[in-house]
């Protein structure tokens, strides 16, 4: 049951991402993921960690988070609220919420793990198609298009990864411009993405894109090199996103605002 709820869901997102983005996108991703059987994008499986990712083309859902939930579900608040949702449809895309606020939302609606790999597919669908992850300017993109097509096509999503980052990430929108984020998401090299902001926009915004992606980078490698698992994953992992600060580079973004 839960297998063929998430298979529809996959093919659902997977449509609608590559209608929206196939022509930044490469043929031989769009044609592999149109040719491949949808049972051979996933694993349901034991990973070491909560979290969700993508890795050889494949979404994982880790089986950890069924015991984290039961954990959650000994809260007297569990399942008080079950249509919660974190977000409206005015604040999906900046809002304030952070992880914490997502362990919130699972304990009012009583989340299920179903629940819980549904609200987290589109964003790792996005990676599926090839948008870059992993650094916190490629985690703020992948998760403002998340937010982004979950409005456009009321796709049902957490409306709380990377807060931080995707704050960031819409104000690198503001300035590079839509069309040139949705082209450098899909490029997994920092010099070339650099390269190409240059001859399209010139030197300044280029060096601004370089400067805050660097910076932000050092800040994420504390948080998101971290495996979240056992007992305390859900704790570890609300402190340490907590914890991570991205004052600096807000100023040094507002700066060139102000400049320019
Ligand atoms: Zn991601």
């Amino acid at each position: 049951m839960i297998n063929k709820i998430l298979e529809d869901n996959i093919k659902k997102n997977l449509k609608i991402l590559i209608q929206e983005f196939n022509s930044n996108m490469s043929s031989a991703k769009i044609k592999m993921l149109q040719n491949t059987n949808v049972k051979n994008l996933y694993n349901i499986e034991n990973t070491n960690t909560i979290s969700l990712f993508v890795q050889n083309n494949k979404i994982y859902y880790p089986k950890e988070a069924i015991n984290a939930l039961e954990l959650l579900s000994t809260n007297p608040d569990f399942g008080k609220n079950k249509n919660h949702k974190a977000y409206t449809n005015e604040n999906l895309i900046i809002n304030d919420n952070t992880f914490s606020s997502y362990v919130n939302h699972a304990i009012l609606k009583g989340l299920k793990p179903i629940d819980y790999y549904l609200e987290n597919t589109l964003h790792e669908c996005c990676h599926l198609i090839g948008i870059v992850g992993a650094s916190a300017i490629g985690e703020g993109i992948t998760e403002l298009k998340t937010r982004q097509i979950a409005k456009k096509y009321n796709v049902i999503t957490s409306g709380c990864g990377y807060p931080k980052e995707v704050f960031i990430a819409y104000q690198l929108e503001q300035i590079l411009g839509k069309e040139i984020i949705e082209k450098i998401m899909f490029i997994d090299d920092l010099d070339k993405q650099v390269k190409y902001i240059k001859e399209k926009l010139g030197a300044n915004k280029a060096n601004l894109y370089y400067e805050v992606y660097q910076k932000t980078n050092k800040i994420f490698k504390s948080y998101i090199n971290n495996n979240y698992s056992g007992l305390n994953a859900i704790q570890d992992k609300i402190y340490a996103y907590d914890k991570l600060n991205y004052d600096e580079i807000l100023k040094i973004i507002n700066d060139f605002q102000e400049s320019n």
